[in-house]
């Protein structure tokens, strides 16, 4: 018997199986790898417009925005990126590293005293180290030798101090971001000159959104923000601006009334010359909240700033 030799057919043959069992093979490897790529491509991609997302965020809407061509390579069509000029003004006016937000606390209480230093911020420091209290005090440009005393002595009592403004013109100030910004980076190197102090934290004169700086507190808002500094309005107010004259009686009253439905409070007072009647509230102040079991404490850029709410 002699065995034929068939020519067996491609299909179904052990050279068939073969060539399947490598095609498999080949396709395991390649596919992934095909897949792998792909996504990779795709998520660089989706980086890129996240990250031009965030860019464009960072950046403050203002109708007032300066422009500035930013040159594109030869061949591309002609595009126009907005970047505010006044961002690369003060080059080093740009606050420490911090973790904003970090602290928020119930049953505080900040203290905060604007417009000094004055011949009440002594008295003032007297009446806060009796009850072993600290507090913040936003100041203004008085630059006379008693005056920067005064702020060091802010400093050297273990309370913080913060940027009111140097002119505390609210018609200069709020005028521009650039006008904001000269007036800011004027307090901030008066403060470290007289104290040694980096100011991280300011309030605006009139609060953050106010009558003069409507169309403008967006973008010294975002700039300010942008840079790093942290800013605080207030919950509480004492009642005792120029225009008022409140006795110390009232300011208790307007300080102490609605303790019992807060949960934290920056309470907004002043430290000026013709303040007596505030020197003269803040034992009972003090006392009241303590009664009530809250501590006090001074501001600093990691507590939750008490802010207004903004018109949409
Ligand atoms: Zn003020």
């Amino acid at each position: 018997m002699s065995l034929e030799r068939r020519k067996t057919p491609y299909f179904g043959s052990v050279r068939f199986f073969k060539h399947l069992i490598l095609a498999t093979i080949a396709l395991l490897i390649v596919v992934p790898i095909a897949v792998s790529v792909a996504l990779a491509v795709q998520n660089a991609a989706l980086r890129d417009s996240l990250e031009k997302l965030r860019e464009e965020i960072s950046q403050p809407a203002s109708n007032q925005m300066s422009t500035q061509p930013v040159a594109q390579p030869a061949g591309t069509p002609q595009m126009e990126v907005e970047i505010p000029l006044w961002q690369e003004s003060f080059p080093e006016l740009y606050a420490q590293p911090a973790q904003r937000g970090s602290i928020n606390e119930e049953k505080v209480i900040y203290l905060s005293f604007d417009d000094g230093p004055s011949a009440r911020t002594p008295e003032i420091l007297d009446v806060l180290d009796q009850y072993d209290v600290k507090a913040t005090f936003f100041v203004v440009g008085k630059t006379d030798t008693q005056s920067r005393k005064w702020m060091k002595e802010i400093v050297e009592r273990g309370h913080t101090i913060g940027i009111h403004s140097f002119s505390h013109d609210y018609e200069t100030i709020y005028d521009s971001v650039e006008a904001y910004l000269a007036d800011f980076n004027d307090m901030y190197q008066f403060i470290y000159e007289a104290t040694g102090v980096q100011p991280q934290i300011f309030r605006l004169p009139g609060g953050s959104i106010n009558s003069f700086n409507a169309d403008s507190y967006q973008s010294i808002l975002a700039e300010m923000l942008r840079r790093g500094f942290v800013y605080y309005d207030w919950n509480v107010a004492a009642g005792d601006a120029a225009v008022t004259k409140a006795s110390s009686t009232r300011i208790v009253q307007n300080v102490l009334g609605n303790a019992d439905s807060i949960r934290r409070a920056v309470v907004l007072m002043h430290d000026s010359v013709d303040k007596y009647n505030t020197v003269e509230a803040l034992p009972s102040i003090i006392e009241g909240y303590l009664e009530k079991g809250f501590t006090f404490a001074a501001l600093t850029p990691e507590v939750v700033p008490i802010v207004y709410t903004y018109p949409d």
